[in-house]
């Protein structure tokens, strides 16, 4: 029954009106601070439906001595009683205890949250506890926000959600280095006669991976449904220690039949600024928590972006720029080569100082299905740029040609056997078609203005790391 009856300091703290001023509230939650003397005891109570705390002022005679005691940050309570209009400051309202059940307790010498002010990096190895800090808190509600931001954007668009598979039977997806799944028992795997090892016998009766995208699958069902997306987990064994790449990682892959290079960036463009501006509306107690603690620009960033046009040009623009700039890289950027961050955050952060889309990459340096442009020697790819982010989407007008996209393939040395079912699809009713990858975890790092990625996803997959 209590179950029922319990409020949601988010709830109290916005609306304490409709709880009603004066009447008996349950909440449930964990002590962040207890402060006072021997008679009065004030708890900072927090439930993580809200970044605030709810003051708890409790009449220390009225409460069982032992049950005082226990009631030390980390704890975990419920406590019944009135709320009522706070003459402190820093609250609306307040709760005057009658009833307090305690849960759990935690320790005071052992509890790693005791104090305050860790670093985000001793956090990580606690990522166990550290939902219950601010920080986390802020970060994985904007994440609950932004991730259903992404499925009302597309379904009041007219997309439809496609479930590509996790487990993949091709390796041509190209993006990057992949995880075997298998079953067998790796001291003592089956092995054909000339030794190598024979994979009819394992469970799917060839070699499957974890996915690095959902793209192939995705193109299949726009060839059917017309608009489609993906918001799924994808993997990547790259060995690639940065503060913007992990081994495990969320996209989104919208992929659209009858949409050209220009709305595929239209379409980029008009559902970043959709999650932003959605952010800015509903996270704006989060947003403002971040913004103070970590990033004094975070606000006005993001607010900027909504109302920015996007720079376009392409890649050959942009390697003029960077050839003309005078700047010191550390790589190099003749045309041809690819962009690295720093080319990236340079065109971004100095040149144009608001987010930029790259079109028309040397097609050396992309996928064998980006569609091929006429000038022989460029294709139709599209990278939106961000401050501080650098690539945070990738995607491209696709190749719906058969004998381009089969030329293609061949001179990369990609197997056509293990893409038959991709190539038909430009057999039957092929149709010109664009789609993009946005990475959840680079939009989360964006939003939040946190700097490393591994502080935007609760248990973060990198190389030797999988502790939780
Ligand atoms: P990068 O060049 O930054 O390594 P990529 O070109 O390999 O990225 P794509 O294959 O184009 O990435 O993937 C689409 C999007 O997925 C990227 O724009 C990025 O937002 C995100 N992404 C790619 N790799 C990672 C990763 N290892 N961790 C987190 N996000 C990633
Ligand atoms: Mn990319």
């Amino acid at each position: 029954m209590d179950y029922f009856l319990r409020k949601k300091i988010k709830d109290l703290l916005k609306n304490p009106e409709s709880a009603g001023i004066g009447s008996d509230v349950t909440v449930k939650g964990w002590v962040r601070t207890k402060r006072g003397n021997k008679n009065v005891a004030f708890i900072a109570l927090n439930d993580g439906s809200i970044i605030h705390n709810i003051q708890i002022v409790a009449d220390v005679q009225k409460f069982d001595d032992e049950l005082m005691r226990q009631i030390t940050t980390g704890s975990c309570i419920s406590v019944k009683g009135k709320l009522i209009e706070s003459p402190g400051s820093g609250q609306k309202v307040e709760i005057h205890a009658e009833i307090i059940e305690l849960y759990g307790t935690a320790d005071a010498e052992t509890y790693p949250l005791q104090k305050k002010g860790h670093t985000l990096e001793f956090l990580r190895e606690i990522a166990h506890l550290r939902p219950r800090t601010n920080t986390f808190g802020a970060v994985l509600r904007i994440r609950h926000a932004m991730a259903y931001a992404i499925h009302k954007y597309f379904n009041d668009n007219g997309f439809y959600y496609l479930h590509t598979p996790i487990i993949t039977g091709s390796d041509a997806e190209g993006a990057g280095a992949m995880f075997r799944v298998t079953t067998f028992d790796l001291d003592n795997p089956p092995k054909k006669e000339d030794g190598s090892i024979d994979f009819t016998q394992d469970f799917f009766g060839k070699p499957t991976n974890l996915t690095v995208s959902g793209q192939l699958e995705g193109e299949l069902g726009a060839m059917a449904l017309s608009l489609v997306y993906t918001f799924g987990p994808t993997f990547r064994a790259e060995n690639s220690n940065t503060p913007r790449h992990l081994a495990e990682f969320w996209m989104i892959e919208p992929e659209m039949a009858f949409y050209e290079i220009k709305d595929n960036m239209d379409l980029a463009e008009d559902f970043l600024k959709f999650l932003i501006s959605y952010a800015l509306e509903n996270c704006f107690d989060d947003l403002e928590f971040l913004n103070n603690m970590y990033d004094k620009e975070l606000l006005e960033r993001l607010r900027s972006i909504v109302n920015t046009d996007f720079e376009r040009l392409t890649y050959t623009e942009a390697i003029d720029i960077l050839q003309k700039s005078g700047e010191k890289f550390e790589f190099p950027h003749n045309w041809g080569s690819d962009l690295q961050a720093e080319h990236e955050r340079y065109i971004v952060e100095k040149h144009f100082k608001k987010p930029v889309i790259l079109t028309d990459y040397p097609k050396d340096i992309k996928a064998f299905y980006m569609k091929q442009n006429d000038d022989g020697k460029t294709v139709r790819g599209m990278d939106v740029l961000f401050p501080r982010i650098g690539e945070i989407i990738g995607g491209s007008q696709r190749e719906e040609v058969y004998e381009k996209l089969y030329s293609r393939l061949k001179e990369m040395g990609i197997n056509e056997k293990d893409l038959w079912w991709y190539l038909e699809t430009r057999k039957f009713g092929t149709a010109p078609h664009s789609g993009f990858g946005l990475g959840f975890e680079r939009l989360i790092l964006f939003v939040t203005g946190m700097s490393n990625i591994r502080d935007v996803i609760p248990f973060p997959r990198t190389p030797m790391n999988a502790e939780f």
